[in-house]
């Protein structure tokens, strides 16, 4: 299994927003307040509109309730005229009236629902618009005949319904008194109405389902009531039996009072002129029913709106979130580069610009540095962080950074170098600095320059002493040699020029630095003027070569036994201030002799160079007389370059591959093609016999294109057999993408081969990812659009710049074998390797692991969480058909090495 470290889990990602919970909680905070605004309107609308309907209902009943009455009004007093014309007639004519003359005589009503009887004093019919029933005992007893009898009042009686004798009907009476002459009780006219006529004109239809109207008298008792779709004389729906005390009136008058158990809002009015009351009831769950589509719609709005403004809210939160997360990520990038660039010669700064009123920058803050940088400043870097740049650098802000900032921000790039003044027991120094524009601000670098920048001051000032070593110079050999030559000429005698060339000097250099090196070169030139004799000159020719022009000697074993002395005298170790180590360097020489080798200082220092060539190139430590098979072999090597022109031209060149495969399943994912030199004569070449000098020619170029057409035709042939394929990664040197037209021959190549662009790769030295925006950045920025992923090879030896990688947007990092080789020495390297790998994770990039070479590296590099791995552990580079069979294989991990065929 292996750990994952960088990827953040659940868990830490809420606790990173916990910590921020202050820049994310305003907004469900706001979104709730706004709900509840929301709902509360909602609340109080339904409250004011139900409220509204209420009144409205409460003054339509009202309404409702004294046209009703007046209806009444008119309807009776019809009635009431038409029997007050029958008593007319009935006193004008004597007591004589035939109701069904009149009836025939269209005076009286022939509706059904009216009759009308005259009685006499005793009950009796005496005339009636319907025919008597047999038997008939007369009114007598009726309550409102009696009343008649037992009472002078001459004002209409209206009775409750009851059941008429006569038409077996339910009727109401109207009855009034007929009065004999001298005033004393004669009978009664009496007209039965069916209820029902009084209601007759109340639209049913217009009434809601729980609705009705109905008739009582004024002391209460029920006379008649009409719903939606029954009529009632009896049993009504509204329990009331209350006198009416007030002529008119509108309430709710609770569930218990009703039949149905339904609450209604009750409207009542008095009839003017006859002691009736018209009352209309209508239904309140009518009410809140027809409210229910209105009541609906609020909360729909509500609840609409309460899910969009929580919707909007979680976006907010969201965003926030994301952008606390994405401030974290770049926090991590940084701490991740800072560790990374560490152990580098540079000072490291990350600025943030800081504005004025005006929309320029007036100062800058410094975000992040490294502990070289803070160490420039003389400060500890938590002391530094977060400080400005003015504050920090108060004398240099406005004479040296203020303005190269200000062109950095503008511009993307600004370098130079520049000279700190003498400060305290600091000498003067000098700095070569580089400022590149970030998507954050500015990353600057820092590289103490001075020694090198007195070195070439000293030289300016003395044009012919060695700064460093106080030995005389090229500048002075220039001038002596010929001089010197022409002297042994004219006294016949020999002279011998000798090429020193420290080996492995280069190492002290890198690995203790340029002060102990310049150490050991002072202690070298010490020793060479100790081993020659007075009369020959010592000359440094810059590096570490020194020159030897031999005046005294008069036979070549003379001038060996220097050569000899030189070489012993260097061989013995160096003892440096720095270190308590002791340092063995081995010194390769070379002689040429005139007048043999040559005649003039300038062929013979040429001579002494190739042999010197030849030494360094037999055994180190050695030294050769020049012979002319040297410059023969030199002449080879120069045609070397013809030959590899050819060798691109004639085919000489092949592609072995070596698999890069999953480092927790050894599942292969691609394959580095990596070129050879089918040399006719030498036999197979490794790229680094020839790679640099294609570099140094510029061939690589057309060999890069041949390198892709030939990956491109294997792939395909691949292919053809049925393979299943990966991607092939191929290696693009920096002046590939100089050239400009790269990303058209990687198109052309695929094209040509009918291959997808994910089947190749592209890898590119740190180095070459390191310049500013030209058109190598524009190559592969159209390379990846393509579908070619692109890698960072190398990784590690270089300096590469965190904000050209980030722009870049590279796929992959892989890490060079230098620290892969470091893995599985001592747990405190692997710090730096976790560091490039949780910075590449942090960037987006898979790492890879290169040199992989022993089952211990490979598991320190899964423990790293490193995505890929490649190595002779896992397979050599090796011909085309054999890594064919790896491919069926897919799974590399279980098998043995594979060895390069
Ligand atoms: P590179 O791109 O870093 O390729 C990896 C080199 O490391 C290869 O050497 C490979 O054989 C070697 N290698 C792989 N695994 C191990 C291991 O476990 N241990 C050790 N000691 N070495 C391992 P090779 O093939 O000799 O190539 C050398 C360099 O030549 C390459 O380094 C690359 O920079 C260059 N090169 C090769 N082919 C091309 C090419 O087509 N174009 C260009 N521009 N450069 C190329
Ligand atoms: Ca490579
Ligand atoms: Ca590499």
């Amino acid at each position: 299994m292996i750990a994952t470290p960088q990827i953040p889990s659940l868990q830490q990602k809420i606790s990173l927003l916990r910590g921020h919970a202050s820049s994310l909680a305003p907004w469900p905070a706001a979104c709730a307040l706004l709900i509840a605004g929301l709902w509360f309107w909602a609340a109080s609308t339904i409250h004011y509109e139900q409220r509204d309907l209420r009144d409205r209902t409460f003054a339509n009943a009202s309404a409702q309730a004294r046209t009703y009455a007046d209806q009444i009004e008119r309807s009776i007093g019809q009635l009431d005229y038409l029997m007050q014309s029958l008593l007319f007639s009935w006193q004008k004519n004597g007591g004589a009236l035939h109701l069904e003359e009149q009836v025939n005589a269209g005076l009286v009503p022939a509706a059904a629902r009216i009759s009308i009887s005259v009685f006499d004093q005793t009950g009796k019919l005496l005339t009636s618009t319907l025919a008597e029933p047999k038997g008939w005992q007369g009114v007598a007893s009726r309550a409102y005949f009696r009343a008649h009898a037992a009472s002078p009042s001459k004002a209409l009686a209206i009775s409750n319904p009851m059941r008429s004798i006569v038409s077996e009907r339910n009727v109401m009476i109207l009855s009034r008194r007929i009065d004999d002459t001298d005033g004393g009780f004669a009978g009664v006219l009496a007209i039965a109405v069916d209820p029902e006529f009084l209601a007759s004109f109340v639209d049913d239809t217009k009434l809601g389902r729980d609705d009705f109207v109905s008739i009582r008298n004024t002391d209460g008792s029920f006379i008649a009531a009409k719903s939606r779709n029954e009529f009632r004389v009896s049993d009504p729906i509204f329990r009331n039996t209350s006198p009416v005390t007030e002529r008119m009136g509108v309430t709710v008058r609770e569930a218990a009072r009703y039949a149905d158990g339904k609450a209604r809002i009750v409207a009542w009015h008095t009839v003017q002129s006859y002691p009736l009351v018209s009352i209309v009831g209508v239904s309140e769950g009518a009410l809140k029913e027809a409210y229910l589509p209105r009541y609906r719609e609020i909360q729909l709005i509500a609840g609409v709106g309460s899910l969009v403004l929580a919707l909007i809210a979680a976006a907010c939160v969201r965003h926030a979130a994301l952008r606390v997360w994405r401030a974290h990520h770049m926090r991590e990038v940084h701490e991740a580069y800072r560790i990374a660039t560490e152990n580098a010669r540079e000072g490291f700064y990350m600025l943030r610009p800081l504005y004025g009123p005006n929309r320029e920058v007036v100062d800058f803050l410094i975000e992040d540095c490294n502990e070289r940088g803070a160490m420039y400043r003389g400060m500890a870097r938590g002391v530094l962080i977060g400080k400005t740049l003015s504050a920090m650098l108060p004398s240099l802000f406005d004479t040296h950074m203020l303005a190269a900032c200000r062109q950095a921000m503008a511009d993307g790039l600004y370098e130079d170098e520049i000279q700190l003044p003498q400060r305290g027991s600091r000498s003067v120094q000098w700095m070569q600095r580089r400022l590149v524009r970030s998507s954050a601000g500015l990353a600057v670098t820092l590289r103490d320059i001075t020694e090198s920048r007195l070195h070439q001051e000293a030289l300016e000032q003395m044009a012919n002493a060695d700064a460093l070593t106080s030995l005389p110079n090229r500048h002075w050999l220039t001038g002596y040699l010929p001089a010197a030559v022409e002297q042994a000429r004219e006294a016949g005698r020999m002279l011998a020029v000798m090429f020193v060339d420290l080996d492995d000097f280069k190492n002290i250099n890198d690995t203790l630095g340029h002060a102990a090196g310049d150490e050991l070169l002072k202690a070298a030139a010490l020793r060479l003027n100790a081993v020659i004799r007075p009369e020959d000159r010592v000359a440094r020719l810059g590096g570490d070569e020194f020159t030897i022009i031999v005046q005294a000697a008069q036979t070549r074993e003379e001038v060996a036994a220097v050569a000899e002395r030189v070489i012993d005298t260097l061989w013995q170790p160096f003892m440096l201030s720095s270190g308590k180590r002791q340092h063995v360097v081995h010194a390769s020489v070379g002689v040429s002799i005139f007048p043999d080798d040559g005649t003039s200082g300038e062929a013979l220092l040429k001579q002494a160079d190739i042999a010197m060539y030849a030494a360094k190139g037999a055994k180190k430590g050695s030294y050769r007389f020049f012979e002319p098979e040297f410059e023969r072999r030199l002449v080879t090597r120069l045609n070397r370059e013809a030959e590899l022109k050819l060798a691109i031209q004639n085919g000489e060149l092949l592609l072995h591959y070596q698999p890069r495969v999953r480092s927790d399943s050894g599942e292969i994912t691609s394959m580095e093609a990596l070129v050879r030199w089918n040399h006719p004569v030498q036999g197979l070449m490794a790229p680094n016999e020839f790679i640099p000098l294609a570099e140094k020619t510029g061939l690589i170029v057309p060999l890069g294109m041949e390198v892709v057409r030939m990956a491109c035709a294997q792939l395909a042939r691949w292919r053809r057999q049925g393979l299943p394929l990966v991607p092939v990664s191929i290696n693009v040197s920096a002046q590939q993408l100089d050239a400009g037209d790269l990303g058209a021959i990687l198109a052309g190549a695929l094209q040509a081969n009918g291959l997808e662009a994910r089947l190749l790769q592209v890898e590119i030295t740190e180095s070459a990812t390191v310049a500013e925006d030209g058109p190598a950045m524009l190559q592969l920025a159209a390379i990846q659009q393509a579908g070619i992923r692109l890698y960072v090879d190398d990784f590690g030896t270089g300096y590469s710049c965190l904000a050209q990688l980030k722009r870049l947007d590279m796929d992959g990092l892989k890490i060079d074998r230098a620290f892969t080789s470091e893995l599985d020495n001592s747990a405190s390297d692997a710090t730096l390797f976790r560091a490039i790998v949780s910075m590449a994770h942090a960037l987006q990039m898979r790492v890879v692991a290169e040199g992989v070479e022993t089952a211990g590296q490979l598991a320190a590099v899964q423990e790293l969480a490193c995505e890929e791995v490649q190595g002779y552990f896992v397979s050599r580079p090796l011909p085309a058909d054999a890594v064919a069979r790896l491919m069926q294989q897919r799974f590399l991990f279980a098998v043995e090495n594979q060895v390069e065929g």
